[in-house]
């Protein structure tokens, strides 16, 4: 009998669950340890069949993460995790999906990246007047890209010349608001980083939702909200940054607010992640994944779809 009565929605939703997807990392191109292609090499080695590469603020590692998914036969889509303002919070915004040569997105990103440099000189200015000297200079000589020395790179910076045991540690004494290496920065707003990504083609996800200290403005609810209003797609359901629990409540709030949902590890290096890269359990079958409508779940997984 010819399987003919299967309906398109039937299709996908089985297309859907061979989606082994890590959908968030980094690499030394931002604040990761690694390179593109040891990232797509431990992909594979996991099961991963649906990658991304969303470094901060830059798309430097995007084509040789395509050319070494290409070759290992991984799933592979552009990238970048976005540095964004929601009213006075910052967020993470990330963008999947996105023709990483559009003009605009690269502006703007190209601005984001100019005004780090300026925070994080102004972090190490911060750091000397509390007596720390030198950190601008030794953050920088850890970071591989001169535009982006992030506060991951101060914290390891602090670390190896021993003023703290851990990076946890530098952010709680240095690197959190009100602490003294904290410098507030104007990253673009919300509305701005997500019509870039519409721009470029992508998907807009809100990054770790559960991450954010929201208290003073209506919780994470008036956050996932938000999102959806300002034009957002999806947000990240399974992420590092989540407790199962969280799982739960932002699988519920993304059924809420019909948000897709997304999932990531978030991995930046073997040291200090906590989640191996496609060492998380999968989205419910109840969530409408942020891939349901990429073109290339079609074609990785055509052989399955009559
Ligand atoms: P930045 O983009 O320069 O503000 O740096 C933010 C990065 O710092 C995040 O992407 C994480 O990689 C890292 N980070 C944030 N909070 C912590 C924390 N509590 N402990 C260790 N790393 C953190
Ligand atoms: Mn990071
Ligand atoms: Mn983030
Ligand atoms: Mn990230």
């Amino acid at each position: 009998m010819p399987q003919t009565n299967d309906s398109k929605w039937n299709a996908r939703n089985r297309i859907s669950g061979l989606i082994v997807a890590d959908l968030h990392s980094h690499t030394r191109a931002s604040d990761g340890s690694l390179e593109a292609s040891h990232l797509l090499e431990i992909a594979q080695a996991r099961g991963v069949n649906l990658f991304a590469i969303t470094d901060h603020d830059t798309v430097a590692s995007v084509a040789a993460g395509r050319a070494a998914a290409a070759a290992r036969g991984v799933g592979f889509v552009a990238g970048v995790e976005i540095s964004a303002n929601w009213q006075s919070l910052p967020i993470h915004v990330v963008g999947l999906n996105i023709d990483e040569f559009h003009a605009p997105l690269l502006d703007a990103l190209q601005g984001t990246r100019d005004m780090r440099l300026l925070r994080a000189k102004a972090m190490g200015e911060s750091l000397a007047a509390a007596g720390i000297e030198g950190a601008f200079e030794g953050a920088s000589a850890l970071a591989t890209n001169p535009e982006l020395v992030s506060r991951t790179h101060f914290a390891r910076h602090l670390v190896q010349s021993g003023v703290c045991g851990t990076n946890g540690e530098v952010f709680s004494r240095y690197m959190k608001p009100g602490k003294p290496g904290y410098v507030v920065s104007e990253w673009m707003a919300l509305e701005a980083a997500i019509s870039l990504i519409h721009g470029a083609g992508g998907s807009a996800i809100l990054a770790h939702p559960a991450r954010y200290d929201t208290a003073a403005l209506g919780g994470t609810d008036a956050l996932v909200s938000g999102f959806k209003k300002s034009g957002g797609d999806a947000i990240e359901v399974v992420c590092a940054g989540h407790s199962p629990s969280d799982w739960a409540n932002y699988a519920a709030l993304s059924r809420r607010y019909e948000l897709k949902a997304s999932i990531g590890s978030d991995f930046h290096s073997h040291a200090e992640s906590k989640v191996r890269i496609g060492d998380l359990p999968r989205l419910s079958p109840s969530l409408v994944p942020v891939w349901s409508d990429w073109a290339i779940t079609e074609s990785l997984f055509s052989a399955h779809r009559k």
